[in-house]
């Protein structure tokens, strides 16, 4: 892992101001969670190497991340959703398990073929998934197709991941990477690790037989519409010749409840970027070696990634038929007035500006 400088832990600078803001901000919420309840769970379809699957996406309620803990990444609410007083023990974490199973079995025909499991924070951070559970996990999947699990670049270990290999399931380690550029990763999401730890995780999962999803964020705060789209272009490039990460999810931001964008959201610091920003980076990088897919959260509404509000759903539409196809012309489908605006804060926003246009 990255060593930070100790200037960036000099009190009240660089990344200790941004934890210190991240822990006041988080403060100020009293919900508490069931540990007995999964965060959330629901089915759709979703692309993966072997082609397009029926999906069961778990988000287990863990202890939740350590690093949010510490302050955490300037755009993430997850932690606000995790059980109070740190830990999730095994038999909790099997009845939530078993809650998403019957909500399968009354949801679906059959079982899906492929299934994400997310925990806000590290699936294979045994301080949120004792390695019992993580074997109790594999052998309940043991049969599907397909397992991706969330984690941080630290925690991913081939003998870890050989819980799931090694009974023959294809297994692919999801990594919130955000942005290949560690000055934007660093400084605009409050990520402390570097690309050279991303690399070294997936090197670890290849020694394992397994693959790597990286997860990239379109327009963290502080970044202006343009330069946010070019930070992308980039970073899928750059992801997408990485061995073994042969997925690029590349998401973009929604203003997510007791973070720091949404104090710079209510104080007219920040729009989350434009669905055309979306198009407009998966129409470049259509022809690298990985499968790039987008998932606007929220799109539409005003705290997540919109045009104008008459043509949102539709190319919300293409962006979802470009996941599944990927065949960038079904963006040549899809125009409206508001795509002027839109050029006009790809010229004109900066940094110091922003947002130029609400
Ligand atoms: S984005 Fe991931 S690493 Fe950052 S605070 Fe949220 S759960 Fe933790
Ligand atoms: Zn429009």
């Amino acid at each position: 892992m990255s060593q930070p400088t100790p200037d960036v832990y000099e009190e009240g600078r660089g990344m200790d101001a941004h934890n210190e803001v991240m822990r006041e901000v988080r403060s100020r919420n009293d919900e508490s969670y069931d540990p007995t309840e999964p965060t959330r769970v629901w089915l759709d379809e979703d692309n993966t190497p072997d082609g397009v699957r029926n999906s069961l996406t778990i988000i287990l309620n863990t202890g939740g991340c350590r690093w949010a803990r510490a302050g955490g990444c300037t755009m993430c609410g997850y932690v606000a959703e995790s059980v109070d007083g740190g830990s999730v023990d095994h038999e909790t974490l099997l009845t939530q398990l078993e809650a998403c199973l019957e909500h399968e079995r009354n949801n679906a025909d059959e079982p899906a073929g492929l299934v994400k499991i997310y925990t806000s924070g590290s699936f294979l951070d045994e301080r949120e998934i004792p390695a019992e559970t993580r074997a109790a996990v594999a052998e309940t999947f043991a049969d599907r197709d397909r397992l991706v699990v969330e984690s941080l670049p630290d925690f991913v270990d081939r003998e870890k991941l050989r819980t799931f290999t090694d009974r023959g399931l294809a297994t692919d380690v999801a990594v919130g990477l955000e942005t290949a550029t560690d000055r934007v990763r660093h400084d605009c999401v409050n990520k402390y690790f570097d690309f050279a730890d991303f690399e070294a995780a997936c090197a670890e999962a290849q020694a394992a037989g397994a693959g790597v999803k990286a997860y990239l964020l379109l327009k963290p705060p502080f970044l202006a519409e343009p330069d946010a789209v070019a930070d992308m272009k980039r970073s899928v490039r750059r992801c997408a010749g990485v061995d073994g990460c042969h997925t690029v999810s590349m998401n973009p931001c929604n203003v997510q409840r007791h973070t720091m964008v949404e104090e710079l959201y209510h104080d007219g610091g920040y729009r989350p970027p434009w669905l055309w920003s979306v198009c407009e980076v998966l129409e470049a990088t259509a022809d690298v070696d990985a499968i790039v897919v987008s998932d606007p959260v929220g799109h539409g509404s005003d705290r997540g990634p919109h045009n104008c509000g008459d043509c949102d759903d539709r190319v919300q539409t293409a962006i979802k038929d470009f996941d599944l196809r990927q065949d960038p012309s079904v963006f040549e489908e899809v125009t409206c007035d508001c795509e002027a605006t839109w050029e006009y804060v790809m010229r004109e926003e900066t940094a110091y500006n922003q947002p130029l246009v609400g």
